[in-house]
């Protein structure tokens, strides 16, 4: 199999010192001790990453399983959810919550703009009969991002449950969990937090957790189910056997993350965002979106005359570098670069940058300028404004 570097929104660079603490001899993590207390302490690490004190849990899957999970845990046949839509994974959530039983009621807003909050607001002001709320914090296929900080504030005034899939949110963007009173945030480690994949990432609040325990019908499922982790310190055991070298992985990328500083990470995400977005446009190409531009990845137009799907296949079999188009209606009319966590360095996405023009210019586009260099000199302002 050859090597291809990959500049998709995910899964993302794992740096060395990550890569090793994967491969690390470990102990028992069914019956020793000293794991189920070394998980727990990386649970608490995660906590302080994603800003919150609620407990967090780290299930043995993809991200997915976090977003399933959640939706699995709180509903109950018959619960309305509202499901907030202006994604393809903000709607994709009524699949889970009709798999377990619940009405959907989708709220779906224009794709190429953040959820606007006004109209949640009037929405709420004639209908909040609802458990739970899902919506997305970064919806990947389309690079938006959503305004937590007003969204999940707005759904707990009326009394609604949140679930936040920021699987390609966080540590990219603020997330804030407590402040913005997320009840289950989800994450995964193969995105911004730049580990392996192989982990699922929950926060859950007391009233998740309250929502829980007032269920009349037991969870329909055992490895979704979030209360198969009740009590594990007391008992000393955990559900099924963990992914030990997965949670050592996760250990020293959190640790990455909290020496480098949250702030300054966040500051150069979005450094390297602004700098894509603003040479892009000037390069002669248009971005998806019109606001709600994510400081993780970018969705960018690819003209019809040379299709998303073409570009990626040429720049794969041509420069040996494999970057994502986008999913369903878009698949074959956006090319998104993913710049989170360890993407997120101006000499990667350069030469990422420096392939896509190359590959454009092959297939006949006529661009402004030189897509390398503009990206650089929007870099540098961005660094000098500062
Ligand atoms: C990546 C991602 C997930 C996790 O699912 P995949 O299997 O990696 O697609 C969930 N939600 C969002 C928004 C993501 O970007």
């Amino acid at each position: 199999m050859r090597f291809k570097p990959s500049y998709a929104p995910g899964p993302t660079d794992v740096r060395e010192n990550v890569c090793l603490a994967s491969a690390k001899k470990t102990n028992n993590p069914d019956f020793d001790q000293e794991f189920i207390h070394y998980y727990h302490q990386v649970c608490q690490k995660m906590g302080q990453v994603m800003g919150t004190a609620n407990e967090v849990l780290l299930l043995a899957g993809e991200g997915i399983l976090a977003l399933e999970a959640a939706c699995a845990s709180l509903t109950e046949p018959g619960d309305r959810v509202l499901v907030l839509d202006n994604g393809i994974y903000g709607k994709g959530f009524q699949d889970f919550v009709k798999m377990y039983g619940g009405e959907p009621v989708v709220l779906s807003f224009d794709y190429h703009k953040d959820i606007p909050v006004e109209a949640v607001s009037d929405y709420l002001e004639k209908d909040h009969d609802f458990k739970y709320a899902t919506f997305v914090h970064c919806d990947t296929p389309t690079s938006i991002i959503n305004d937590v900080s007003q969204l999940s504030p707005l759904l707990k005034e009326y009394g609604i449950l949140t679930v936040v899939d920021s699987v390609a949110g966080m540590v990219g963007e603020p997330i804030d969990v407590d402040q913005n009173q997320i009840d289950i945030c989800c994450g995964g480690t193969q995105k911004a937090i730049s580990a392996p994949t192989g982990l699922a990432i929950v926060s859950i609040s007391e009233d998740a957790k309250k929502a829980m325990n007032d269920r009349k019908t037991p969870i329909a499922s055992y490895y979704a189910n979030l209360q198969t982790f009740n009590g594990y310190m007391e008992k000393g055991t955990l559900p099924y056997t963990m992914p030990a070298g997965m949670i050592e992985a996760l250990d020293v990328a959190l640790d990455n993350i909290l020496q480098e500083g949250l702030l300054a990470v966040y500051r150069r995400h979005a450094n390297i965002a602004n700098a894509v977005r603003t040479s892009v446009q000037e390069y002669g190409l248009t971005l998806f979106l019109e606001s709600g531009y994510s400081n993780t990845v970018t969705a960018i137009i690819i003209p019809e005359e040379i299709g998303a799907l073409q570009l990626q296949q040429y720049i794969q079999e041509t420069y040996n570098l494999y970057l994502a188009t986008s999913l369903a209606q878009y698949e074959d009319v956006l090319l998104r670069i993913g710049h989170m966590g360890e993407n997120a360095f101006y000499e990667k996405v350069l030469s990422v940058l420096t392939v896509i023009d190359n590959g454009l210019r092959d297939l006949g586009f006529k661009a402004k300028g030189n897509l390398g260099q503009l990206f650089l000199d929007a870099y540098k302002a961005e660094n000098e404004e500062q």
